[in-house]
């Protein structure tokens, strides 16, 4: 027999978007669950020093902030589920999801926080370099080398909006780009060309992540240039890999209005989606700030927007009587 939970509130995702909407909606008296997926805590669980989330002098590990964010959001009344949702059915309400595990969710309200996952390169030594010099995220890491010569990868926007960040901290920021012209726009590049503390390698591959010393950190980025092959050597403490973000929306595909490069796209000012009594908070509706308080941030306003939607429910079905 198939096991199945009802609520009035379903929050898919376990990042600082989904345990935020799950403390508001507990709060307004929700009852919600959050469905945790493969990642319990999302992406900051993957990282160690935090030291721009609010409220806290001290530098903070991501891991044990989002251990007090889960304590917090069942403190106050959310159920946790250890699941991950493999399909779902906004065409009728409740709405369906169906987990992994084979139980099937009914919820008369759901907020979608899957986040968004940095696309890499795809280099053990990349791997391996994670949390001691390789990053995805200038504006989470880049306080970190500051006075540090510093590299970041890719020709896109994103990679030049984060050398250009960067020179903040550093004053020998390397970009480094596949080919021979840039992706992003034509006013950032004029601000990068226009800024002396960003050099930019042309026509040339990441090959390697060096690192040296004890405890290890990066040290280098070997490259390679397309053309000749030769191999050269960018002396850089921190590496920011700039090529882009995969939002998890895979499952939403066919059935809410998605941008054209995955995000959930909502309604302006809002965190409705394309089907009413469908939110989407975080990372995954938010290409441009992907920040953990402004992933709590929209959090927030996904469980304030779905509480004003059953409320308005409530009171038509209560006229209607
Ligand atoms: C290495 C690293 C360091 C960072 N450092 C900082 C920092 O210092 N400061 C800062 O502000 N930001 C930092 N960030 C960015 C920050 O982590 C993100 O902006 C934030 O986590 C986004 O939160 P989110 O809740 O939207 O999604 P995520 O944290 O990505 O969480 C997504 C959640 O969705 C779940 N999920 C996905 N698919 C499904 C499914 N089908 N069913 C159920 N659940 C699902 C996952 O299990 C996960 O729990 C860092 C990111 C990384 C990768």
């Amino acid at each position: 027999m198939t096991n199945s939970i009802s609520t009035r509130l379903a929050v898919l995702g376990s990042g600082p978007a989904g345990y935020t909407a799950a403390i508001y909606a507990a709060r307004a008296g929700l009852a919600p669950i959050v469905i945790q997926g493969i990642q319990p805590g999302g992406q900051l669980t993957t990282t160690t020093d935090v030291e721009n989330y609010p409220g806290f002098r001290d530098v903070i590990q991501g891991p044990w902030l989002m251990e007090e964010m889960q304590a917090q959001a069942e403190h106050v009344g959310t159920k946790m589920v250890w699941d991950h949702i493999s399909s779902v059915d906004f065409s009728r309400r409740p709405f369906v999801l169906t987990g992994d595990s084979g139980t099937q969710y009914h919820a008369d309200t759901v907020v979608i926080a899957t986040g968004a996952q940095a696309k890499w390169l795809g280099l053990p030594s990349e791997e391996h370099m994670k949390g001691r010099g390789a990053s995805a995220c200038a504006t989470c890491d880049g306080f970190f080398y500051r006075g540090k010569k510093v590299a970041v990868i890719g020709g896109g926007n994103t990679a030049v909006e984060e050398a250009l960040y960067l020179t903040n901290h550093s004053h020998d920021v390397t970009l480094i780009h596949r080919r021979d012209s840039l992706r992003a726009e034509k006013i950032l590049q004029d601000r990068l060309f226009a800024n002396e503390k960003i050099k930019v390698v042309w026509d040339s591959e990441v090959v390697e992540f060096v690192g040296g010393g004890d405890p290890e950190t990066l040290v280098g980025l070997d490259i390679r240039n397309k053309h000749s092959g030769e191999i050269s050597r960018v002396d850089c403490a921190g590496a920011f890999v700039a090529i882009g973000h995969k939002p998890a929306t895979e499952l939403f595909q066919s059935q809410l209005e998605l941008d054209d490069e995955g995000y959930l796209e909502v309604e302006v000012g809002t965190t409705r989606t394309s089907i009413p009594g469908v939110f989407a908070c975080g990372d995954v509706m938010d290409k441009i700030y992907r920040q953990a308080v402004t992933a709590a941030g929209t959090g927030c306003m996904a469980a304030l927007d779905a509480e004003k939607f059953l409320a308005a429910e409530d009171y038509q079905a209560l006229a209607a009587e």
